[in-house]
């Protein structure tokens, strides 16, 4: 018989290693803990390496044709004079094709309709308990159903329960001073342009989705546990479009941001692994959270079936995160949140003077990757 996979969590990265598993011909069960998958959520960039891990997964042109490819982009400041401008087509040579914007909600779609009908996706059910064995107890209406599996593929996300259970002396997520607010605009017919606009401690950031709406995300510096708010006023005296693109949108998300600070020493703990935001929830700042939740996704369901399969796993995945995650966090302290004027000003002088074929290469660091054959 096919061996059996319990995925605890149907997020993007539980459905991608669903995916993955099934392809690779394991039995596959998906225990999500929301009563149903509802069309909520923003926007999410996927790069290049995310694209190619869902080429992989065999829905790639779906997720090609349900987004909106990225053809320029950079870096402004508040005034909207630019510091860094990465021309048409640039970023598509460089690295094989350009970034793709996609609403969350198309993108989790994709992915469930992909699955074929002989895995079980079970929502209502949450993980309360699970062993090194295999064993998973999930609580649901008809009260706590057992189930055992030869792989337990824990994409619990950034609080994740399996870590706070078999990794108990880990850390946890930790919040890094930002709070974030994302939207999506009804269809918008003005004049747009794809960037990054920064000042001091804060950031905005345009994506233009496939049907026409327009997906932003702004993020500033804040006491972390500070009462909802709405979007920050200072972005109100932001270059156009930005204050037209916050009025127009109807809802509007809030997140104090969190990440992993502690990477944990392994992600496999016997028949267990973690994988995406529970093994290592990193910041928003280079926009490769949801990417490298694709890539463990491959990897895993590439290894999963060989008799050091978990290990296999956490040998090509681990490092390989940490480092991004890493990145990913020192980007966001040279980036959005820097707010001493002088260091503001030294790195926008640095950022001008760097050919942008150096930004390229250094973007390619981690947008180049391929998965293994
Ligand atoms: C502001 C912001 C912007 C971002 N932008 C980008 C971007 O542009 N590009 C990018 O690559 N990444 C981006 N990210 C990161 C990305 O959103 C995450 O890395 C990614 O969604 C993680 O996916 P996941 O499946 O690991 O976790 P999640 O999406 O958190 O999914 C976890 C799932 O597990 C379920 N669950 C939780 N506990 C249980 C339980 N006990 N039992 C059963 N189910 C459970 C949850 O309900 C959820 O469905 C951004 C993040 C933020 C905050």
């Amino acid at each position: 018989m096919a061996p059996s996979a319990v995925v605890v969590g149907g997020g993007i990265g539980g459905l991608s290693a669903a995916l993955g598993l099934r392809r690779a011909g394991w039995r596959v069960t998906v225990l999500e803990r929301a009563a149903a998958f509802r069309p909520v959520g923003a926007g999410v960039v996927l790069q290049a390496n995310g694209l190619r891990c869902l080429d992989e997964l065999g829905v790639g042109d779906a997720v090609r044709q349900g987004g909106r490819p990225d053809m320029s982009g950079g870096t402004r400041r508040a005034d909207g004079r630019w510091l860094a401008r990465i021309e048409a087509g640039r970023l598509e040579r460089t690295l094989g094709t350009p970034a793709y914007g996609i609403h969350r909600a198309a993108l989790h779609q994709i992915l469930l309709d992909a699955l074929p009908a002989d895995v079980t996706v079970r929502t209502g059910a949450q993980v309360i308990d699970v062993t090194t064995d295999g064993e998973v107890v999930h609580r649901g209406d008809d009260g706590d159903v057992h189930a055992e599996a030869d792989l337990v593929v824990a994409a619990d996300g950034i609080r994740s329960t399996v870590r706070k259970k078999l990794w108990p002396e880990a850390s946890g997520a930790a919040p890094i001073g930002v709070t974030a607010w994302r939207g999506v605009t009804p269809v918008w017919h003005g004049d747009l342009v794809v960037a990054i606009s920064w000042d001091r401690g804060a950031e905005f950031g345009i994506v233009p989705l496939a049907d026409g709406r327009v997906y932003w995300y702004a993020a500033v510096n804040a006491a972390p546990g500070a009462p909802p708010a709405p979007v920050d006023p200072r972005f109100q005296r932001w270059h156009d479009p930005i204050p037209e693109l916050i009025a127009a949108t109807d809802t509007v998300l809030q997140d104090d941001l969190a990440c992993l600070d502690e990477p944990l020493p392994t992600y496999v703990r016997g028949r267990v692994v973690l994988l995406g935001d529970a093994a290592h929830a990193m910041t928003p700042h280079l926009g490769q959270g949801a990417n490298q939740a694709l890539e463990d996704a491959v990897v895993l369901a590439s290894v999963a079936g060989r008799p050091d399969g978990p290990a296999a796993y956490d040998r090509q995945r681990r490092p390989r995160s940490q480092q991004v995650a890493r990145a990913s966090r020192m980007m966001g302290r040279y980036g959005q949140q820097l707010d001493n004027p002088v260091a503001v000003a030294a790195r926008n002088a640095l950022i001008r003077a760097v050919p942008p074929r150096l930004a390229l290469r250094s973007m390619a660091r981690y947008a180049g990757w391929r998965p293994p054959h």
